[in-house]
């Protein structure tokens, strides 16, 4: 049976009890950061092994989840149809994805920007890759303005060691002018917010000035290579970068 979004038990979820022992036992930003390191994964087939990834919730549980132009949720709405968001497919494939997420949501919740932007710094230090940005929410969304403003200090924090926050929201019904210290892919066209529009357009399109082709989107269109083979996100750095042109990826 598919699980109930946003609604759900959290004494059901696998792993919670231990994660709270461990959170429980953890009295230093070092004990923090060897639970954080169990959330935080590094790259995928498009993400650069240099960044990190955290989700502050599930597909599932999303705050724009099955959500249109057309039916908005309280939040935003989504561009991407619910049946076609892999996020959501992921959770119901594989076995651990969405007790992982609700955990990494349970641990969000709990923990201080403080004490997660220290305890992401402490987990750099003993790592032999650069860091050099950490991206948020490649499953789900930003709920509120209390993650706008959590993310913000934390991305303030990461700065001192010159790594970059960056995230894509469907959420354009928060306030995002909050979000001074990190950057913002717009994800829907509702409105505009954030620092620039990030959309899917079909190949052929003749973009106007004010946006470029995604290179990923493009080795892969043109050149027919893999998603593993074209450039990745942290080096190429268009989404990560405050300022620069609006982005479109192929819509397939
Ligand atoms: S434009 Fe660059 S950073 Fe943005 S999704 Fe494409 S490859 Fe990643």
């Amino acid at each position: 049976m598919e699980p109930t979004r946003g609604d759900y038990d959290m004494e059901e979820v696998d792993g919670i009890n231990e994660l709270r022992e461990r959170m429980e036992a953890a009295d230093s930003v070092e004990d923090w950061s060897h639970i954080l390191k169990e959330y935080i994964s590094w790259g995928n087939s498009k993400i650069s092994k240099n960044v990190g990834i955290f989700n502050m919730n599930s597909a599932t549980d999303c705050p724009n989840a099955d959500s249109s132009v057309e039916s908005q949720s309280s939040t935003g709405a989504c561009q991407v149809p619910w049946e076609d968001c892999y996020a959501h497919v992921s959770e119901n494939v594989y076995p651990d994805t969405l007790a992982y997420r609700r955990r990494q949501e349970y641990l969000w919740d709990c923990l201080d920007a403080e004490t997660f932007g220290e305890a992401f710094l402490s987990l750099v230090s003993r790592k032999r890759n650069e860091v050099t940005a950490v991206r948020f929410s490649e499953a789900g969304d930003f709920r509120h303005r209390g993650d706008i403003i959590k993310t913000d200090r934390i991305a303030q924090i990461l700065a001192r060691e010159g790594i970059e926050v960056y995230t894509y929201s469907a959420s354009h019904k928060l306030n995002w002018r909050e979000a001074r210290n990190f950057t913002v892919n717009q994800s829907n066209t509702v409105r505009e917010y954030g620092d620039r529009l990030f959309t899917a357009l079909p190949e052929g399109t003749d973009l106007p000035d004010s946006m470029v082709w995604c290179p990923h989107s493009l080795e892969k269109e043109r050149k027919g290579v893999t998603s593993d083979e074209a450039i990745q996100c942290g080096d190429c750095r268009l989404c990560i970068e405050e300022d620069g042109p609006d982005v479109a990826i192929h819509l397939h």
